[in-house]
């Protein structure tokens, strides 16, 4: 009977060994089956995930296309407001058109958002690409509109701005100084001589160089009998050591027209005339102011001749 009971345990307790051995085995199988499939799905995505991959892909490439596209309008647009400045404008004789706004800094600020974005970079270059592109887009439109007001008015420019010899050139003795730095005649220090001096016979007749309206006829220290024309479009000449004026203030003149006499008054060595012209102020070399009434042919005699005075 004893015996019996032994055996009995030991059958019960092979019993229990056999069923937990099988609870284990289930358990490994799970956790090996979860790691498989947590691997599996880490290297082969689902269809969902593949599908965003694909459309992310997409929207790069066309990101790209698109900055392809933003490029080209850069570059026509580029060549638009590189035609305004050294063709349309030179042409007219206008300034260079300048709005600060244009040039400003990008505010960093309004691209922050896109620094959080996976594709943030290639976003963002392309908005600062067409905020550059809408800011250069009205500068031409500024452009055009500036160039259309000038053309407009061409006829009028064309008749105004300095463009003959002051005086008949048959009448020069000779270019006595030209634009530029020189040592002065009388004080014998260098300085800048704002305009050209044109030797020639006292009572030689003075043309005004374009239409305008004299803006001063009078005496002036250093310039003697001076007369001064305003043109318009920010131009104006100065004619020095005139004998006689023939107009005053208020006065408008044609080009051609007769408006004083040469002369040597003021500090002036020998009858000549001082011949300025100013543009906003400043004044320029008035020999390119001269090409008008000459042919090509003159011009370069002239030059020669220039270049002879300066040595
Ligand atoms: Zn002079």
């Amino acid at each position: 009977m004893q015996h019996n009971k032994k055996e009995s345990n030991i059958k019960r307790s092979r019993h229990k060994s056999k069923g937990y051995s099988l609870a284990s085995r289930l358990a490994i199988a799970l956790l090996i089956a979860t790691i498989c499939n947590v691997t599996i799905s880490y290297l082969v995505d689902t269809p969902k995930i593949s599908k965003i991959k694909r459309d992310n892909l997409r929207l790069e490439a066309q990101y790209e296309i698109l900055n392809e596209k933003i490029a080209s309008a850069e570059l026509l647009l580029s060549d638009i407001n590189h035609r305004d400045r050294h063709v349309y404008r030179p042409l007219l004789g206008i300034d260079t058109l300048n709005i600060p706004s244009v040039y400003a800094e990008y505010n960093d600020s309004k691209y922050a958002d896109f620094k959080e974005d996976s594709y943030g970079e290639i976003i963002e270059d392309s908005w600062r690409r067409l905020d550059h592109l809408t800011r250069n887009i009205y500068y031409a439109s500024r452009a055009l509109d500036d160039t259309q007001d000038m053309a407009e008015n061409k006829e009028e420019f064309s008749t105004s701005i300095p463009a003959i010899w002051p005086i008949d050139r048959t009448k020069l003795r000779k270019v006595s100084s030209l634009y530029g730095m020189r040592k002065h005649p009388r004080y014998g220090v260098w300085r800048k001589h704002e305009g050209v001096d044109l030797s020639a016979p006292k009572g030689t007749a003075v043309y005004a160089t374009g239409n305008a309206v004299v803006s001063f006829s009078g005496w002036k220290p250093g310039y003697g009998y001076l007369i001064e024309l305003n043109h318009g479009f920010g131009y104006k000449t100065r004619y020095g050591h005139l004998s006689k004026r023939h107009v005053s203030r208020g006065d408008s003149v044609t080009r051609g027209q007769v408006i004083g006499d040469v002369g040597n008054t003021g500090v002036s060595e020998g009858s000549h005339l001082h011949y300025e012209v100013r543009y906003r102020d400043n004044t320029v070399n008035p020999i390119y102011y001269f090409n008008k009434d000459m042919s090509p042919e003159a011009y370069i005699e002239l030059m020669e001749q220039l270049d002879d005075t300066e040595k």
